[in-house]
């Protein structure tokens, strides 16, 4: 399609990256094949000198990733996109890419569980060191960057707790000093939340989520310009392998299909279930960001075109409490994932945070009475009932 630029989100959703075979195919196909076969020696030679475009090696390429690349890149407003095998494979590579040893990141600290571990355990054996700070502190983002920082990383919403940041802000500061400001959009996906379009540099995302959507596959992906992902990071991808599956590209490519309906109704459902969480005399706490008490309520209206499926609480009574609740669902799964037709509840303290130290966990605000929902499909008054049930059961 030479005029993407013109379509709308929902409709690159449908129809961006894909080309058409020989066979007429409406579906986009599955290039089950690891390597690629040449005419002849001299195509061979001039693929692998670079001289000639094309495929040589899935590790590389494959034209099924390649549709999906395409299609999430244009959904984003990027112009490229790696599709990666994993959300954190996707983190690892942009972090190894563009990073060397004596670098310096400054990360919110509310951010997903593994990349705190990620960047506090695995990258520090490379020399490359990350200070953590809370992410709506804007002097706190300013005061830690030094002249080694080279990038800025966060998550809007962030999760579990759906803080707000001011993405446009944080690349401003980003920019002043030299960094690239990297968001991990998972949460909000491109139909709720462009962070290209607001400044941001790179584009973060755990397919795994809502991209798939119905809790099927693993994967990830990096959006960004073609200078920063071109050599760096699809270079990194091609030499160390941190290549998503050609099934697996499939998948998230069905699931882009239908992201735009999924969104709104997993927005709808959340926002319903929030409301009525915060009237519940067992609920001491409700984060939501489309209750209009939520502190960034006005900043997540302008920012974001929906307040997304995911709605936190803290009930009164602490742990005990909070496994009796999610213990006494009969719905909602007990699963650590998100992003799923299916909802699912969780307990951040002790399962996505518990690699945490108690001082980190305190600071990130996750207490022992913190229950994660992410609100699925279902029927909402039976997703309530369930609630109902969980909540009644505290003793
Ligand atoms: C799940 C998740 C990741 C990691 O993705 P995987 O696909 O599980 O590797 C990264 N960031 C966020 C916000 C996530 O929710």
């Amino acid at each position: 399609m030479s005029d993407e630029k013109k379509l709308s989100t929902n409709t690159l959703a449908v129809r961006a990256g894909q080309v058409r075979g020989h066979e007429g195919e409406h579906s986009e196909p599955i290039f089950a094949t690891s390597s690629f076969v040449f005419k002849n020696a001299s195509e061979a030679a001039a693929r692998f000198s670079g001289d000639e475009p094309g495929n040589i090696y899935s590790r590389f390429t494959n034209p099924t990733v390649r549709t999906f690349e395409q299609r999430l890149a244009a959904m984003e407003g990027g112009e490229r996109c790696v599709g990666t095998s994993s959300g954190m494979s996707a983190i690892l590579s942009t972090c190894l890419g563009l990073l060397k040893s004596g670098d310096h990141i400054v990360s919110s600290l509310s951010i997903f569980g593994t990349t705190v571990g990620l960047f506090d355990n695995i990258l520090t054996k490379f020399a490359i060191e990350t200070t953590f700070v809370d992410l709506i502190d804007y002097e706190a983002w300013e005061k830690a960057i030094t002249p080694a920082t080279r990038i800025l990383f966060l998550e809007t919403p962030s999760n579990p707790l759906l803080e707000i940041a001011d993405i446009s802000r944080l690349a401003e500061i980003a920019h002043k000093h030299g960094c690239l400001l990297v968001v991990d959009n998972c949460l909000s996906t491109p139909i709720l939340q462009k962070p290209l379009a607001l400044g941001a540099d790179i584009v973060i995302h755990s397919a795994t989520k809502y991209l798939d959507g119905q809790g099927r596959c693993v994967g990830g992906a990096v959006v960004g310009s073609e200078d920063l992902l071109g050599e760096d990071i699809f270079g990194f991808l091609r030499t160390a392998g941190t290549t998503m599956s050609p099934f697996n590209a499939w998948v998230f490519l069905k699931g882009l299909e239908t992201l735009n309906i999924r969104m709104k109704a997993h927005c709808e459902n959340a926002a319903i279930l929030a409301q009525w969480l915060d009237q519940h005399d067992k609920v001491e706490k409700v984060y939501f960001p489309g209750l209009t008490s939520h502190p960034q309520h006005d900043l997540c209206k302008q920012q974001q075109s929906g307040f997304g499926g995911m709605v936190s609480f803290e009930v009164r009574g602490g742990k005990k409490a909070a496994w009796q609740a999610i213990d006494s669902t009969e719905l909602f799964s007990i699963t650590a994932n998100l992003g799923d037709t299916k909802s699912t509840v969780t307990h951040p303290a002790t399962t996505t945070h518990h690699r945490l130290t108690d001082e980190q966990r305190l600071e990130a605000g996750i207490k022992p009475e913190l229950i994660r929902l992410s609100v699925g499909l279902e029927d909402v008054e039976d997703l309530k009932r369930d609630l109902e049930t969980g909540l009644s059961s505290i003793s």
